[in-house]
Formats: C-alpha cells, sequence, structure tokens
C-alpha cells in the first residue's frame, strides 16, 4: 500500500485517543483577536507572511486546550491567489509549506512541555492528554480562493469542470502532501463535482498521505450547493485514500441529522467541526451574531453528535479555545468509558 500508514490511519489513531479526538476551533477569529489584521482576500494565509508568531500561538492555545487535530493555516492559500499578490510560484510553494511547518512548531513545543508535565487542565490520566498530535494541512475548495461567496453557494457556472477544479487544486495539494503533514483536510467542500475532482486526483498523483473529506450544509440534508449529503459521502467512501469523512462550517443544528446521512453510507470514522450557529452574510464580509447559540448550548450537542456516529469533534467559525477545552471534557468523559 503506498499510503503512509495505511487507509486505517484515522482508525488507528482514534483507538490510540480511547476512541474519540478533538479538532481545533477558528482560526481567523482567534487570530483576529491577537491583533491580526484579516482583511484580505487571502484571509488567514495573510498571517504566513505577516506573522507566524501569532499563527503558532493559536495553534498552540488549541492544544492546550485539548485539540488533537490541528489544521493549517492554508485553507485560503493557493498559488493562484499568491501569484495575484505578485508572489512567485516558488515563494507561494514555500509559504504553503510555511503554514504546515508553523503548526508543527506549535506541536513540538506543545510535546516539549506536556513532557515536562507543566499542565495538567483534566487532573490525572486524562486519556484525551494521550495519544499523538496530528497536523492537518487545510485545503479549501475553489470558491475560497474566489473569496466571492461561492463558497457557500457551491454554485461555480458552467464553465468550471472536475477536470478545471482537478488542474486548479493539484499542484496545492502535491506541495502540501510532501510538507510534513499527517493528512490533508478538505474543508468546507460545497458541491458533488469538487468532491468528485479531490477523489480523482488523489488516485491520479497517488498521494502518498491519507485525507479528509468535510463538507458544510445550510439545510440539513444537502451540501451548500443542494448537492444531496449522501451522494458526497457516497463518492468521499468509495476513495481509498480518505480516512474520515465529515461536515464543518455548518450550524450546530443540522449535524445530528447529518451524521446520520453520511453513517448510512460509510464505516469511516466521521468528523463533525461546525460553527459557532452564526450566520455568515457573503455579500457584507461579516458575522450576523444574533442567530447564534451559546457555547454551553453546542457542547451540549456534543454526546448527540457521538451517539450518531462522530468520533471527532472540533470547531469551525467562531469558535474560540474555550469551546474546544468544552468539548475536550465531554469527549475525555466518553473515552474513560471505551
Ligand atoms: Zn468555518
Amino acid at each position: 500500500m503506498g499510503l503512509k500508514n495505511g487507509s486505517n490511519f484515522l482508525a488507528d489513531f482514534l483507538r490510540q485517543c480511547g476512541g474519540y479526538a478533538v479538532i481545533d476551533g477558528g482560526l481567523a477569529t482567534e487570530l483576529e483577536r491577537h491583533g491580526a489584521d484579516l482583511n484580505d482576500p487571502l484571509w488567514s494565509a495573510k498571517c504566513l507572511v505577516s506573522s507566524p508568531h501569532l499563527l503558532r500561538r493559536v495553534h498552540l492555545d488549541y492544544l492546550e486546550a485539548g485539540a488533537k487535530i490541528i489544521i493549517s493555516a492554508s485553507y485560503q492559500a493557493t498559488l493562484q491567489g499568491f501569484e495575484a499578490k505578485g508572489i512567485s510560484k516558488g515563494e507561494g510553494e514555500a509559504l504553503l509549506k510555511r503554514s504546515v511547518e508553523i503548526a508543527c512548531e506549535a506541536r513540538n513545543i506543545y510535546n516539549d512541555r506536556a513532557a515536562k508535565g507543566s499542565w495538567d487542565d483534566f487532573g490525572d490520566g486524562s486519556v484525551l492528554k494521550c495519544g499523538p498530535v496530528l497536523v492537518a494541512a487545510s485545503v479549501g475548495s475553489y470558491g475560497a480562493y474566489l473569496a466571492d461567496g461561492s463558497e457557500y453557494s457551491g454554485i461555480y457556472g458552467d464553465a468550471i469542470t472536475v477536470k478545471t477544479l482537478k488542474d486548479f487544486h493539484r499542484r496545492r495539494v502535491q506541495v502540501l502532501a510532501n510538507s510534513g503533514a499527517d493528512l490533508i483536510a478538505f474543508e468546507t467542500t460545497p458541491n458533488k463535482m469538487e468532491a468528485q475532482a479531490y477523489a480523482e486526483f488523489l488516485e491520479e498523483e497517488a498521494i502518498n498521505i491519507p485525507a479528509w473529506f468535510s463538507f458544510s450544509s445550510k439545510d440539513g440534508t444537502n451540501v451548500v450547493s443542494g448537492d444531496s449529503m449522501v451522494d458526497c459521502a457516497s463518492i468521499a467512501d468509495s476513495c481509498k485514500q480518505v480516512v474520515g469523512i465529515g461536515i464543518n462550517c455548518t450550524p450546530p443544528r443540522y449535524i445530528q441529522g447529518l451524521i446520520q446521512l453520511i453513517r448510512k453510507v460509510t464505516s469511516k470514522p466521521i468528523l463533525v467541526y461546525p460553527n459557532s450557529g452564526e450566520t455568515y452574510d457573503g455579500e457584507k464580509k461579516e458575522w450576523v451574531a444574533s442567530t447564534g447559540v451559546a457555547e454551553e448550548d453546542f457542547v451540549s450537542y456534543v454526546d448527540k453528535w457521538c451517539e450518531a456516529g462522530a468520533s471527532l469533534v472540533g470547531g469551525c467559525c467562531r469558535t474560540t479555545p474555550k469551546t474546544i477545552r468544552a468539548i475536550s471534557k465531554v469527549l475525555s468523559c466518553r473515552a474513560h468509558r471505551v
């Protein structure tokens, strides 16, 4: 098998963690809280250039909060986007690698401190403190590169085909696969065509690290384009490099039903990292706070998600280390029961 650590990669990792693992939370909100200015189409990728120390700090905050999988700041980092900013292909590739290296640096700092036993948030012998930490290289959709709101509609127009999408993503994924990351996280996938494109090129390019496919939904049945969640999950299930399937950047209230739909077509581990439930206004490019759920409400869902079949839980936009710490406590209790 060419795939590093095999197709049971994530299942094996989960076993080492006691059955459940925590994914990190929102990056942009935290970077802004620490003073970063993200008013740019390249979004958090901008920090790769301007303030790598802030990124490292945010990754570390999530590790300290109990995250076992941290996701690199490459969601909106594309070679095409860098080029539009006057950054050469070579420099752009170096920046992509840098996003993973920064996450790996945070992991090293965390591991050193953990070895010295300098914190013990959950008291003695917490299962979630055991097991390795994984670094996932984030890949955002074509719509995330366009930064025109189409990542939230999944409507790319007739000119875009599976082949266009494969060509668009190819080089970035090759670079990220050779950056030291443990897996590729294809995030906020808005439609079936893009899932198909990912599945085909993972195989054609013989990408040698595993991947997860994560979709977003705004109705609890379909992904944002209107394509069926079941169809999208089936594509992910049939790709042998895919080791986990899930949902991110979706309001918490839809998650349980979506997990049940995914579970119908796969036995691969299911991951969920919803947003806070607030609504993003793609035109104004701002969050509408009034529809959100309180942190306690978000966390009250976690047991239901696990009972429905999810084994990896984290947060997406507008979630914070506080959210992740609370999720971590719930999963820690569940893991003890395994
Ligand atoms: Zn999000």
